[in-house]
């Protein structure tokens, strides 16, 4: 989730932040407390404008540290994440396995595998595992390529495999996360496998 400064659409993602950057930090503290209000009791795609709108004011933010100054008080339901104290909003990717569950505020980890409760990580293990060899198609090399002789196939059908798997994230996984978070993210899309929020119908 890292910004390139070369990227086009990180560019635009800039473009969009600015308004916030007017925000002054108290304005911008209360705007956070009010959406956390209106994002809590859902699973949110990634992709979702409001997700998207909170995370560019997350992200400013952080870097003015606006949490650590308690200028607005979060809805009770958010803990303080360990990452960087915001409040808890975390995001499951394919990643999971690795990164655990990834700050919206920060974009570090906000939530190590190992203390994702147990009563979610069996079945979002074996999601990770069944999407890993599926991503994998997309960065094979040449070698594995050609012994597949259609590798054109091969891709589509890993790329059908990913949406399939992504809507499993969606309508499946990310909701039982409400159980122990006020609200989750699940990653929409896999860039590797051109699978798009809109190729993902819950
Ligand atoms: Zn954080």
């Amino acid at each position: 989730m890292a910004i390139d400064p070369e990227s086009p659409l990180d560019k635009l993602w800039q473009e969009y932040g600015r308004v916030f950057h007017d925000f002054d930090d108290l304005t911008l503290a209360r705007w956070l407390a009010q959406t956390l209000g209106q994002l809590k009791g859902r699973a949110w795609r990634l992709s979702h404008p409001l997700l998207g709108a909170y995370r560019l004011a997350a992200q400013i933010a952080h870097d003015r540290q606006i949490w650590l100054q308690r200028l607005a008080t979060p809805p009770p339901a958010y803990t303080e994440a360990a990452c960087c104290r915001a409040p808890l909003l975390p995001l499951l990717t394919r990643d999971v396995l690795e990164s655990g569950l990834v700050c919206q505020h920060c974009s570090a980890t906000a939530v190590p595998l190992e203390e994702i409760p147990a009563e979610l990580q069996s079945s979002l293990k074996s999601w990770a595992e069944e999407y890993a060899p599926v991503h994998a198609v997309a960065h094979w090399e040449d070698r594995q390529r050609k012994s597949v002789g259609d590798y054109d196939r091969a891709y589509e059908n890993a790329a059908r495999e990913t949406e399939r798997l992504l809507a499993q994230a969606g309508a499946q996984i990310a909701p039982k996360f409400l159980d122990f978070y006020p609200a989750i993210v699940w990653e929409d899309q896999d860039e590797c496998m051109e699978v798009r929020p809109e190729d993902i119908p819950l």
